[in-house]
């Protein structure tokens, strides 16, 4: 049974505030599956199960599916398009709103796939970058545009806070581009796949809020240089600035966005020594 058919049958009205656009594409549905690297020892943490296409396509390969979906008029649809699949769970909340640290005590190690509701793609993603503690992969549909923010290189336009952000904690890859023409309805922008690995101890850092801070503060004002910007976050002096980006071998002038991650990652290690 097609899915169309299925949520005209329900009378599901799309909703546009919780940014639903729906995969149909049995192939497209594999290949992200296939793009997470899910197999049958995989837990997975699905944000926004829609009508369930991609959560039945998880629940094929992998050990377990839990899904968060905010919209309880698709509880009928979900019914149905997940009848059988025993593996498959949905929440029927906010995930905004859930606890982290208590879904992962019970969820152990964990993967997240998602084809994300674009209004909070960079907050979701975030919140696994600082909080989780056992995710090991995120593999997520977002805004191309996004996609490429995420996984930019240093010194490149895309780069930024959240780029930097991601890089302390993994690698960060586009695995595939989407068009438009694949999501039901059609949003007005074309998507890609990214996927992130957790590495542990990517990037060690001695104090990850001093690298938040050390990121935020160099990209804060891009048209402003380093030692500018590092004077006003952390209150140092020209001098003081100056002589830690000296020691860092950073040149004089420099902008944030032109360091990489691992100079962003000793530039915090030194701050924090000495602003403990
Ligand atoms: N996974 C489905 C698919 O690929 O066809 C649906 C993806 S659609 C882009 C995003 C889904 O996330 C929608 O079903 C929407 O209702 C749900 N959603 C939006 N905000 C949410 C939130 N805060 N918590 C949980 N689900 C949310």
């Amino acid at each position: 049974m097609e899915i169309g058919e299925i949520l005209q049958r329900h009378g599901f009205g799309f909703k546009k505030k919780y940014g639903q656009n729906f995969l149909t594409d049995g192939n497209l549905l594999r290949a992200i599956v296939s793009d997470a690297g899910v197999g049958e020892d995989t837990v997975v943490l699905e944000i926004g199960a829609g009508a369930g296409a991609l959560t039945r396509a998880l629940a094929e390969r992998a050990k377990r599916v839990l899904s968060f979906e905010i919209d309880r008029t698709l509880r009928p649809v979900l019914a149905e398009t997940l009848a059988g699949c025993e593996n498959a769970e949905i929440v029927f909340r906010d995930f905004s709103r859930c606890d982290l640290a208590a879904l992962e005590k019970e969820l152990g190690e964990y993967v997240v796939v998602a084809n994300l509701p674009y209004y909070i793609t960079t907050p979701v993603v975030m919140r696994f970058v600082e909080e989780a503690q056992n995710c090991r992969g995120i593999t997520v549909m977002v805004q191309e545009e996004v996609a490429e923010r995420f996984a930019a290189q240093a010194g490149s336009p895309a780069y930024g806070a959240v780029t930097a952000a991601i890089a302390r904690r993994g690698t960060c890859e586009i695995t595939r581009k989407v068009p438009r023409t694949m999501f039901v309805p059609r949003p007005n922008v074309d998507s890609a796949v990214v996927r992130i690995l957790f590495e542990e101890d990517r990037l060690p850092v001695k104090d990850p809020a001093k690298y938040r801070a050390v990121v935020r503060a160099a990209f804060v004002s891009r048209r402003k240089t380093l030692e500018n910007n590092l004077m006003q976050a952390f209150g140092l002096s020209r001098v003081q600035a100056r002589a830690v980006l000296a020691e860092e071998g950073v040149p004089e002038g420099a902008r944030g966005e032109t360091l990489t991650p691992e100079q962003f990652a000793s530039l915090a290690d030194r701050l924090s020594e000495l602003l403990p």
